[in-house]
């Protein structure tokens, strides 16, 4: 199934969702990081979360940044989204690969940790972005998200988020969703809608069936009047460019920039999110202090 974002909602708008397959760019953003399988799935489902919560904003310029790390040999996961659905992320360490769970699954919890937060920030092109943050509470990232929603925007959320690793190491399947129950919901709904989820499959097994993200939420939601918005398509997007980079170094201040040209070597700087590197040269510097002078 191709990637693909969906909004809607369920009995009279008492039920917000958002879903999406995202296998096609969480696939590109592993290749990308050479990761091994907990590493993507914990890249993955923290993408697949990212590009969710990003398509809840309100403006084209806004973007949300979410950032998990428990201590754990994952070393962090920070991920970065916008309201048109482009995502871009990286893993402290792309290497982690820990034995499978007790039920069977990629050790997710345990690659990030608990010791830490989930940290979600959001700039609305304001003076000040947006913090929240909440203790992790299983380092699953979906279980964290859900609680995120629940303690910091009270709203009562369920998150499923998955990511299937194939053996050679492509993805099969990825993909997720967010359910929130909105101000005045029943709570008996919100009961309904948490057993209904206990009983369905996993996203992921949904999505490795072929069944699409349409059908994923009418079979979930059969009876509950569901309605679907619009559609968008998600993806893997890097927006790093020189003049970015240029922003960063005239960061670091003239002494320093004064340093790194004395040094005489070419300075390499790599975007985290996509790996490419951008070569300043001496005379490159000098030009920035230049400038700055
Ligand atoms: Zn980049």
């Amino acid at each position: 199934m191709k990637d693909k974002l969906i909004r809607a909602t369920a009995k009279d708008g008492q039920v917000r969702i958002i879903a999406a397959i995202t296998t096609e760019l969480v696939n590109e953003a592993t290749k990308t990081h050479e990761c091994m399988p907990t590493a993507s799935a914990a890249l993955g489902r923290m993408l697949t979360g990212g590009v969710l919560m990003g398509a809840m904003l309100k403006n084209d310029t806004d973007s949300l940044t979410t950032q998990i790390d428990g201590g754990g040999e994952a070393k962090g996961v920070t991920v970065t989204a916008h309201h048109d659905g482009s995502v871009k992320g990286y893993i402290g360490n792309p290497k982690v690969d820990l034995p499978l769970n007790e039920k069977g699954k990629l050790e997710v919890g345990g690659a990030i940790g608990k010791n830490g937060y989930l940290k979600v920030i959001k700039d609305m092109g304001l003076k000040e972005p947006y913090v929240g943050q909440v203790p992790i509470y299983t380092g699953e990232v979906g279980d964290d998200i859900a609680y995120y929603f629940t303690v910091s925007e009270q709203t009562p959320s369920a998150v499923a988020l998955g990511v299937l690793v194939d053996t050679d190491l492509s993805i099969k399947a990825a993909g997720g969703f967010i359910i929130q129950m909105m101000p005045g919901a029943s709570e008996f709904l919100a009961d309904i809608i948490t057993y209904r989820l206990e009983e369905v499959p996993s996203v992921t097994a949904m999505i490795e069936k072929g069944m699409t993200i349409e059908e994923i939420l009418e079979f979930i939601f059969e009876d509950m009047d569901l309605k679907i918005y619009d559609a968008l398509v998600p993806a893997y997007k890097c927006d790093c460019s020189r003049e970015r980079v240029e922003r960063v170094l005239i960061s670091i201040g003239k002494d320093d920039l004064q340093e790194i040209y004395d040094e005489g070597k070419t300075e390499e700087i790599l975007c985290h999110f996509c790996n490419k590197t951008y070569d300043f040269k001496p005379e490159d510097i000098k030009k920035i202090l230049e400038a700055i002078n």
